[in-house]
């Protein structure tokens, strides 16, 4: 038996494409001929689990080694192998059926998973290494004869009767010159590390006849003019694929250290999880896998881009981008499921019906994990908080389905560490911060230190101060403000603490009309800021003598300039200030009474220490401050 045949007459210019434009992908080629020898494994499994074969079945096994002297890297299985009539069929025909096509409309792209899996070229991709392939084939069918197939890397191939006596397929790939880096253990290694480490069929890693050669110089051998180095064998074998991975397996199974441990495996680097969530749906798309809640803490971009895409435990990619949420990007673990369509662009898997329910899926999957975590340990779930509130925050900001279930968990806390669901929070502050409109205020500190004595004030009232210092918290507080109903939120340094919440009591002044405009124009004189307007207060004999205090809303159109929102445009807005004078504070009648020169310095003093005890305080301004200072001391 002997054949000869072109494999297509379409196709002159495959190998040069598949070599060009598939360059940055060149690895591959390992995982593709490895799961084809994986598949033909399992089918002769499955068969014979069926009766439909009943020969021996060995020790199911996929082999690949490599051979430095004759340059080659051959993936050897026992599979179901193939007669020559499959290979004409599979690898001559149905290879190659969309080859026109695929040379006309993808000589652009530079997705190799795109262009490998719609055209079925996962056997060609070994010509992306190879000039020169063969395949030594035997069939498990009652009498097939063992075929060999040649493919030099022109369009023409030959088959003839093989040599192969154990059931099975070996690819034997002549590594091109310049393709001779693969040709390295600690490379194939990390190949089949990266891809074939979770497959369920063992593969085994060796070299048959790689050869160390031993560095000793003074190991000559008599009576040979040529001084020959001496050889010793290396023979690595191992298998590098755990067949089973806990994915795979059944939730009841499996204890926390089972995935602990898998955790480590995946990340060895890493701190270990907060907690898990086992994935497992068979309808109406198939996916399993096992999602990790990091420890996030402040270094979110080390943490994206951690979950790993499989298929059939191939792994596939760990750019899951449009298949988990945005909002869970930062989970760490594996998902694996064939109803992903790999091999298709970015925009089509956005439309795409089975990846929409897989995001969904996933992230009602979350929230129920969380919910269930809250329900049975409040405790713990409040210990975890701080890891996972801005994941929680991050959700319920931007799916309004995951929203509707975080509600009822989701924490504030407040300046005494103390935490509070929403309903619970709104329970607690509603009796004392409810304004005459009947708006709840809900008081907010970012920076707790800095804020300190607005803090001490608003406490000394009876207010409550939530901690919001986090990255989402500005757009968290306009998030609640738009879904709860009837609430405001206000930063605590919004006002003096009398106005934060405006109620119809009104403090009295105990200053006359006259002194008011008196005072007034000694601090306007005293400050003289374009940016600081000076208005005379009745607040409370024990609040501060003055405060300066920035609107809420003119505070947030400043942030939102600063991180770039539409006003930016227009260029920064300027700080402008509200300075607030107590004219009830004892200080205010000691300025009044004193002499001209002496009004002016006590408020210059005031205001001073107003800037200072919030920070605002720097430059020549700090430097005069501390010099009059030392001048009154
Ligand atoms: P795909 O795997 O997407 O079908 P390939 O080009 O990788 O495309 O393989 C084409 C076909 O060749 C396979 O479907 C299979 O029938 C056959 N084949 C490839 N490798 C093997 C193997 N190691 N053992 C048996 N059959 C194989």
């Amino acid at each position: 038996m002997q054949e000869k045949g072109t494999i297509s007459i379409h196709t002159e210019n495959i190998f040069p494409i598949i070599k060009k434009f598939l360059y940055s992908d060149h690895e591959i080629f390992l995982r593709e001929l490895v799961s084809n020898a994986v598949d033909a494994v399992q089918k002769i499994k499955r068969l014979a689990a069926l009766g439909q074969y009943s020969g021996a079945l060995g020790e199911p096994m996929v082999d690949v080694s490599f051979d430095t002297e004759k340059k080659t890297i051959t993936i050897a299985d026992n599979g179901i192998g193939m007669t020559a009539e499959e290979i004409k069929k599979y690898i001559n025909q149905i290879a190659f059926s969309g080859a026109t096509e695929f040379v006309e409309k993808f000589k652009d792209s530079k997705d190799a998973n795109e262009l490998i899996g719609k055209f079925g070229l996962g056997f060609y991709s070994a010509f992306m290494v190879a000039d020169h392939v063969e395949i030594d084939t035997l069939s498990y069918q009652e009498g097939a004869q063992p075929a060999h197939w040649n493919c030099d890397g022109s369009t023409e191939f030959e088959i003839n009767e093989g040599t192969r006596t154990e059931r099975g397929t070996t690819i034997t790939l002549h590594v091109n010159a310049d393709c001779e880096e693969f040709l390295d253990k600690y490379k194939l290694q990390e190949i089949l590390d990266k891809y074939c480490k979770f497959l369920p069929i063992p593969v085994r890693f060796g070299t048959k006849s790689s050869f160390d050669y031993a560095q000793d110089d003074t190991a000559e051998v008599e009576g040979e003019d040529e001084k020959k180095p001496e050889r010793k064998e290396i023979q690595v074998d191992n298998i590098v694929n755990n067949t089973h991975p806990i994915w795979t397996k059944a939730p009841a199974d499996l204890k926390d250290d089972d995935y602990l441990n898998f955790y480590r495996e995946l990340y060895p680097m890493g701190e270990d999880p907060l907690f898990w969530i086992h994935l497992n749906v068979d309808y109406p798309f198939n996916l399993t896998g096992v999602l990790y809640f990091p420890k996030v803490k402040n270094d979110i971009e080390i943490q994206r881009n951690k979950i790993k895409l499989f298929s059939r435990q191939v792994f596939i990619t760990d750019d899951v981008k449009d298949i988990v949420p945005e909002f869970l990007m930062l989970m760490h673990g594996v998902i694996d499921s064939p109803d992903i369509p790999l091999n298709v662009s970015r925009s089509f898997l956005q439309a795409d019906s089975n990846v929409k329910k897989i995001n969904s899926y996933i992230s009602r999957k979350v929230a129920d994990k969380l919910a269930e975590l809250f329900k049975n340990d409040r405790k713990g779930f409040e210990e975890k908080w701080p890891d996972i509130g801005i994941f929680v925050k991050y959700g319920m900001i931007s799916e309004e389905k995951f929203y509707d279930k975080a509600k009822d968990f989701a924490l504030l806390t407040n300046t005494k560490q103390e935490n509070y669901t929403l309903a619970e929070y709104r329970e607690k502050v509603a009796p004392l911060q409810t304004d005459k409109n009947g708006n709840v205020v809900y008081i907010y500190a970012n920076d707790v230190a800095k804020q300190d004595s607005f803090i001490q004030s608003a406490n000394r009232k009876g207010y409550d101060v939530m901690v919001m210092n986090s990255i989402l918290d500005s757009h968290f507080i306009q998030n609640m403000e738009r879904k709860l109903e009837k609430t405001q939120m206000k930063r605590v340094d919004a006002d003096v603490v009398d106005k934060l919440i405006e109620k119809d009591e009104k403090i009295e002044s105990v200053l006359s009309e006259a002194e008011t405009k008196e005072v007034k124009e000694i601090f306007e004189k005293a400050i003289s800021r374009p940016n600081m307007k000076v208005e005379i207060e009745g607040l409370s004999t024990d609040e501060v003598p003055v405060t300066v205090t920035m609107d809420e809303f003119m505070r947030r159109m400043k942030d939102m300039s600063a991180m770039g929102g539409g006003m930016s445009f227009y260029g920064a807005i300027p700080d402008s200030y509200k300075v607030a004078i107590n004219g009830n504070h004892k200080l205010v009648g000691k300025i009044l009474k004193a002499g001209k020169e002496q009004q002016t310095q006590l408020a210059k003093q005031a205001f001073d220490l107003a800037m200072l005890s919030q920070g605002l305080l720097t430059g020549p301004e700090l430097t005069e401050f501390v010099n009059r200072s030392i001048a009154l001391i």
